[in-house]
């Protein structure tokens, strides 16, 4: 049993990009928000402080590479394609990460089946079944939903600089 505390930060960064379009070629300096999570760990409850630095810095540094992301998938907003090599690595990203969870699935299945058929071995299987496919389930939903956030919200997340008029800030002076 972990006996502790897992503090969890959650942090944004706006960072300043390029954005070009390989499709029709529009080019504009961009800004762009992302958004990370991090946790830190202060096991038995010591220190506390460097936990919830690392937990500060992990989501920094998440909040950075989400904005890479969020920019390499963002529609163009001259004429609307994503680019297609981006699209296509998300893609296979976010069914890595279900694969991956499944997996996890299968051990928690398989471990928690373990335990109990030392009671009884049909209620093993159930009770492990029952478990792996429960926390597979919710672990893959949450990350779908976490994905799929990403992909039709990244329009909101990128401000084109460029074109005063078409960035969601509006005209600029
Ligand atoms: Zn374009």
């Amino acid at each position: 049993m972990y006996v502790g505390r897992k503090h969890t930060a959650i942090r944004s960064a706006e960072v300043e990009r390029t954005f070009r379009c390989k499709g029709c070629g529009y080019a504009s300096p961009v800004r762009v928000l992302g958004i990370g999570e991090g946790t830190g760990n202060s096991p038995y409850f010591l220190d506390g402080d460097g936990a919830r630095r690392r937990a500060d810095d992990e989501a920094a540094s998440r909040a950075h590479a989400d904005a890479d992301v969020v920019l390499a998938i963002v529609p163009c907003p001259e004429c609307g394609e994503r680019d297609p090599e981006a699209a296509r690595a998300f893609k296979v990203r976010g069914l890595l990460a279900t694969l991956g969870l499944l997996a996890v699935g299968c051990v928690i299945a398989v471990v928690f089946a373990a335990i109990m058929s030392r009671a009884r071995l049909g209620m093993g299987l159930v009770f492990g079944v029952g478990t792996g496919v429960l926390s597979a389930a919710a672990g893959i939903y949450v990350d779908r939903a976490k994905r799929s956030a990403t992909w039709d919200g990244a329009i909101l997340r990128v401000t084109f600089l460029k074109d005063g008029d078409r960035g969601q800030d509006g005209a600029r002076p």
